[in-house]
């Protein structure tokens, strides 16, 4: 997964950095400390040699201040040939022993030389001008003395090698006091001048040690806290890392089902793409199913079921999917699915098939069951695609098509429903001016009263005169007014032009016997709540008589929202108003809608109608359904006849009324006053004649 990888990534140069920043701390701190110790014990070393000179001066001072001591002579200490002239160089004591005198010069250098052979410092008295040549100042001790000269500073130290030793080598001035004036005057010198300097030399070797053991400790330290850090590093980059997958899982399901969402469905899509691009692996096809009806469920049972409904689906569908495929929520009642390694179209068609079929088990949430059904569009991957969104906007198109060719089926997209879902949306546009811009008219078709040859009513049937587009089939806009929420302006707007419209012919054309008025009532109008408020606002209006008015709702309207649709036809029905099934046969044909609801009229679907030849199931099927709707007490029409033979099979049927082109088509307000006035509403036989006077000429209008 391309969002899984970033995070690796991310986390990976995070901790890598953090690790970096780390090793510069803890080793700049490790170089710092073992620094500081190295300097540390030089000052010691410092400290010792300047301890040294001190105890060599005050000895100094002494044995000047003395002039010099008498020993007992030996190998170490024979006469000083130096101090021939001096008469008492050596005495003998009263008792007899013999003494010879040291000066301060040799005894200092004897005792500097037991120094360094007990304990290794260096010292040593230095001038430029000296009695004895073992003084002479070597290089390092000459530039020092030159140091000294300068009057810049008394005390110099240095690190050197001595003999592939390590040594800190130190030196301070000396100056002449009246003891030295004694011995080293004659060299010059006088009281208080520069006499030269004491060099001491301390190894460092012994510092070094110590100051490397102390070292091994501070490593030791340095390397554990490095250790720990690492382990934070680590395991903190863990945890963020987990952090950062869990938060981008989130961003990429769905709250509500768990399911994959728009954006991780498109990258999966995407990735599809990809790969089918770069090496035409097989086949593989977008679904885009949405719930029908929906929104009224969710209207009539409250959002907590609609909820409800869609994570059972999720878990539903889920299941029903191969591994490999996905399953994601777009938002509301969509989902798409992407179905992988395909071998053709069928295979993609047979998966949203068994979707489909999976419908007719009803969603049990809790105590309730629930029925609904979905429409699917397909979209296959074609060498057209690059891209997920196009896919997906085909696959809805395809999914629209398929609801709007009567819901509960699957279609698969082609290039003209491209142009067909422009269309749409261009209609939906257009129709929201559509009653202002007077281009919607209602056109009327008589139902005919078989037994008096009679007009007994007629079904209103609203048209829309486009001046762009033409003509616009109801079948085309009234799904577009349903799903974008126009159909209740516009059925409202219908109902109040046929009531006003066919009262006004009642009571110029047969004031004794009112015609009654078919309006078509569509799925959406029966969930509204307040329908039977609208209808009763029309009737009041209007003074159309209730008895006159007939609602005509499908079969398709109540699949769903059953409840909801009851309730609405039983407030209708209470206003005194009647309601008929339409285009019964056509849809679900289930027969316990009959027993369910209460229905005024049965109209039987042209299908069958029109299906009515010798011997054909059609015309059994109306004959049952005539007798079935005798026996539940209804009226019935046959919709659809358009021709005689039809005609006179439903009469040898006693068929009470009858609707179909064999009368008259669906015609204006102006054409229907027409065939009015020539007395049509008491004798068909004028419309027959109208037919056949101009039946190759006429059309809807
Ligand atoms: P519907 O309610 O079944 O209306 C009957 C349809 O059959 C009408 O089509 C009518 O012109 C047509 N028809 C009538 N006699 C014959 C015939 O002998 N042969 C054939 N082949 N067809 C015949 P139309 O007017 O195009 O309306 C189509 C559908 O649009 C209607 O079907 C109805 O469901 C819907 N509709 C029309 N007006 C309205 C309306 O105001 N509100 C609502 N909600 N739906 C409407
Ligand atoms: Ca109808
Ligand atoms: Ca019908």
């Amino acid at each position: 997964m391309q969002y899984n990888r970033a995070i690796y990534k991310q986390t990976l140069f995070l901790s890598a950095l953090a690790i970096a920043i780390l090793t510069i701390l803890v080793g700049y701190s490790w170089y710092w400390n073992s620094k500081n110790i190295r300097t540390e014990k030089i000052n010691l070393a410092l400290a010792e040699a300047r301890a040294n000179w001190n105890k060599d001066a005050a000895f100094r001072r002494w044995v000047t201040r003395h002039g010099g001591l008498y020993v007992k002579p030996d190998a170490r200490t024979p006469p000083n040939p130096a101090l021939a002239h001096l008469p008492h160089r050596d005495v003998v004591t009263t008792d007899g022993m013999k003494l010879t005198l040291m000066n301060p010069a040799y005894m200092m250098r004897q005792m500097a030389e037991e120094f360094e052979k007990d304990f290794g410092i260096k010292g040593k008295i230095t001038g430029k001008r000296q009695l004895n040549p073992i003084n002479k100042p070597d290089e390092w001790q000459l530039k020092v003395l030159n140091i000294f000269e300068s009057g810049k500073t008394d005390e110099v130290y240095e690190q050197q090698i001595i003999n592939g030793q390590p040594y800190l080598r130190y030196m301070k001035a000396m100056y002449m006091t009246e003891g030295c004036v004694k011995c080293h005057g004659i060299l010059g010198y006088k009281d208080g001048d520069l006499r030269g300097g004491v060099s001491i030399s301390i190894p460092l070797a012994r510092y070094f040690s110590a100051a490397s053991e102390a070292n091994r400790g501070i490593a030791l330290t340095h390397l554990f806290i490095w250790l720990c850090g690492l382990f934070a590093i680590i395991a903190f980059a863990w945890l963020l890392e987990r952090l950062l997958l869990r938060m981008a899982d989130e961003t990429l399901r769905d709250g509500l089902t768990q399911l994959p969402n728009l954006k991780l469905f498109k990258n999966r899509l995407e990735q599809s793409i990809e790969k089918y691009r770069r090496d035409a692996s097989p086949l593989f096809a977008v679904c885009f199913l949405d719930l029908d009806r929906f929104k009224n469920l969710n209207d009539s049972r409250g959002h907590k079921v609609g909820d409800k409904l869609l994570v059972a689906l999720s878990q539903r569908l889920s299941k029903l999917l191969r591994p490999g495929d996905t399953v994601a929520r777009m938002g509301g009642d969509e989902f798409t699915f992407l179905l992988n390694n395909l071998n053709n179209v069928d295979e993609a068609l047979n998966i949203a098939r068994r979707i489909l079929s999976s419908f007719d088990k009803p969603f049990r949430l809790e105590n309730d069951e629930i029925y609904t059904d979905a429409s699917i569009g397909v979209c296959l991957m074609t060498e057209q695609y690059n891209n997920a969104e196009d896919m997906v906007r085909d696959a809805d198109i395809a999914m629209y098509r398929a609801k709007a060719s009567g819901k509960g089926r699957v279609d698969v997209f082609n290039p003209e429903m491209h142009e067909y879902a422009i269309e749409t949306m261009r209609i939906e546009n257009d129709l929201r001016m559509a009653i202002q811009k007077n281009q919607m008219e209602v056109y009327y078709q008589p139902v005919i009263d078989v037994e008096h040859s009679t007009i007994y009513g007629f079904e209103a049937l609203l048209r829309w005169h486009h001046p762009e587009i033409g003509d616009i089939s109801p079948d085309r806009f009234i799904p577009v007014a349903e799903s974008s929420g126009q159909i209740k302006k516009i059925g409202a707007w219908v109902l109040e032009q046929a009531c006003a419209q066919v009262r006004e012919w009642s009571l110029q054309f047969c004031p004794d016997k009112a015609f009654f008025v078919s309006v078509n009532l569509s799925s959406i109008q029966l969930t509204e709540k307040d329908i039977h408020e609208t209808v009763k606002d029309v009737l009041n209006k209007t003074r159309f008589d209730k008895s006159k008015l007939h609602l005509e709702v499908t079969e398709t309207a109540l699949v769903g929202h059953k409840e909801q649709a009851k309730e609405a036809i039983e407030n209708i029905r209470q206003l005194g108003v009647s309601i008929s099934i339409d285009d019964f046969g056509k849809g679900y044909c289930s027969l316990t809608y009959l027993q369910d609801f209460e229905f005024d009229t049965l109209k039987i679907d042209k299908s069958f109608v029109q299906d009515m030849s010798p011997g054909g199931k059609g015309l059994q099927l109306v004959r049952m359904l005539m007798l079935l709707a005798r026996d539940l007490n209804m009226e019935v029409v046959a919709e659809g006849v358009e021709t005689v033979e039809q005609f006179n099979r439903l009469n040898a049927m006693k068929c009470p009324y009858i609707q179909g082109y064999y009368f008259s088509r669906p015609v204006s307000v102006e054409k229907t006053r027409v065939i009015l006035e020539q007395g049509a509403h008491e004798n068909v036989s004028v419309l027959l004649k109208n037919n056949n006077l101009s039946l190759a000429s006429q059309n809807t209008g």
